[in-house]
């Protein structure tokens, strides 16, 4: 049976344990799916989508403020039968992000009161300042700035409020080393906004805090073009620092496999990075274990606080740039996955310097040779 968006598998979660050294401000936690009861297929460098919840306590707080009953039923557009709005808010909708069409309806049922004042003469007027402000409140936010003084109807604010969208995440294992599990690297999102609130990203906290263990989460895989080449044999290199690790676990995972059923596999070369060595060299064991059986031919570390110059993945190709380039030119595949704003950016720009230092090209040739690479699926992004 096929799963997807609207016919999401039940995955069990199985283990959780965080990754990162207590003394550590990053948190990156590694889950395990229980996959067993079947149906749910997938392939090294596929993504796996969660269906997160928002935290329990939130729903608890926004409907005591509204005075609204955890049983009252509601009907959600997207689904067929009536649920509780406790579920409809705890599963469904998100809370935190809230649509103009919401502003609006509450800015009109809220014409007499504080509240409806501010809607109306601060959260939608067009200017950059009320679309600021717009965007930073959540709903139990609003609702307690005013107290939960609100005339707000079950079924009229669930029909406002945008669905929960699920979250992808990088499968961390392969499918031959682990057939009833999927893995997951989940790096832990907080932050204050732009009113000084603090924000928890609703699926990484879920994930890491909030799910019990034990507990059925809806997913459905994603699948990918970011796979190892179909030719075992092949050289690869790969570059994921922090969370893009994950997929490259999978990758050493499924060579070891089919090394241990006396299969051949190519060289691999894995470019990590993180903050500190002692703290953050997430799944530094098992890194270690897979360069001492040979899977992984080079292991290059970069960890920005370590020493006064940060350090970054792409100063460590830098270093190792004429190695880089004979492996390339050699057919091996080039992987980068994690960070789509800064570390792919740097990345491929320290790559296309290799191509023009060591292939004599000029800046647009290196470019064109890179396009010709990722045309033959020769260097591949799973960025986020
Ligand atoms: C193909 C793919 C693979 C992925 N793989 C992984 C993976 O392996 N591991 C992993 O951890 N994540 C991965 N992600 C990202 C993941 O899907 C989620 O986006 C991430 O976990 C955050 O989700 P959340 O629900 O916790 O946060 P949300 O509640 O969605 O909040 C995140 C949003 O908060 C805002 N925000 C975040 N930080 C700040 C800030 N400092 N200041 C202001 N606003 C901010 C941004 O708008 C951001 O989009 C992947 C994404 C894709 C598309």
């Amino acid at each position: 049976m096929t799963h997807n968006r609207d016919n999401p598998f039940i995955a069990h979660l199985k283990f959780r344990r965080r990754l990162n050294g207590q003394a550590s401000d990053k948190n990156v936690q590694h889950l395990i799916f229980d996959v067993s009861n079947g149906g749910l297929s997938y392939k090294c460098g596929d993504s796996i989508a969660v269906f997160p919840k928002n935290s329990e306590s939130e729903v608890v707080e926004i409907l005591r403020l509204l005075k609204i009953a955890h049983e009252t039923q509601v009907k959600l557009p997207f689904l067929g039968e009536k649920i509780s709005i406790f579920s409809a808010l705890r599963e469904y909708l998100c809370v935190t992000n809230l649509p103009d069409q919401f502003w609006k309806w509450l800015g009109e049922i809220e014409t007499d009161s504080d509240m409806g004042s501010f809607i109306n003469d601060k959260i939608l007027r067009p200017d950059p300042e009320c679309q600021v402000l717009a965007k930073s409140h959540s709903l139990l936010e609003i609702l307690k700035k005013f107290d939960g003084r609100c005339k707000a109807d079950p079924n009229g604010l669930v029909s406002k409020l945008r669905r929960l969208m699920p979250r992808l995440y990088s499968i961390a294992s392969s499918p031959l080393a682990n057939r009833n599990e999927i893995h997951i690297v989940v790096g832990v999102v907080s932050y204050t906004n732009a009113i000084g609130n603090k924000r928890n990203g609703i699926a990484s906290n879920y994930l890491a805090h909030g799910a019990n263990i034990g507990e059925g989460i809806r997913v459905f895989v994603v699948n990918s073009t970011f796979a190892l080449p179909t030719n075992a044999e092949s050289n690869i290199i790969m570059v994921g620092p922090g969370t893009g690790i994950a997929p490259f676990r999978g990758f050493l995972q499924e060579r070891q496999c089919v090394v241990d059923k006396g299969g051949k596999v190519g060289e691999s070369w894995l470019f990590f990075g993180d903050r500190n060595h002692a703290t953050d060299f997430l799944f530094g064991e098992e890194l270690q274990t897979f360069k001492d059986s040979g899977i992984l031919t080079n292991l290059d570390l970069a960890f920005s606080r370590d020493q006064e110059n940060k350090i970054y993945v792409q100063d460590r190709i830098w270093e190792h740039r004429k190695e880089l380039w004979s492996w390339i030119s050699n057919g091996a595949y080039v992987y980068v996955c994690g960070n789509a704003s800064k570390m792919a950016v740097d990345v491929e720009n320290t790559l296309k310097k290799i191509a023009m230092k060591f292939g004599n090209f000029t800046e647009d040739e290196a470019n064109d040779f890179f396009k010709s690479l990722r045309d033959d699926r020769r260097y591949q992004k799973d960025v986020y």
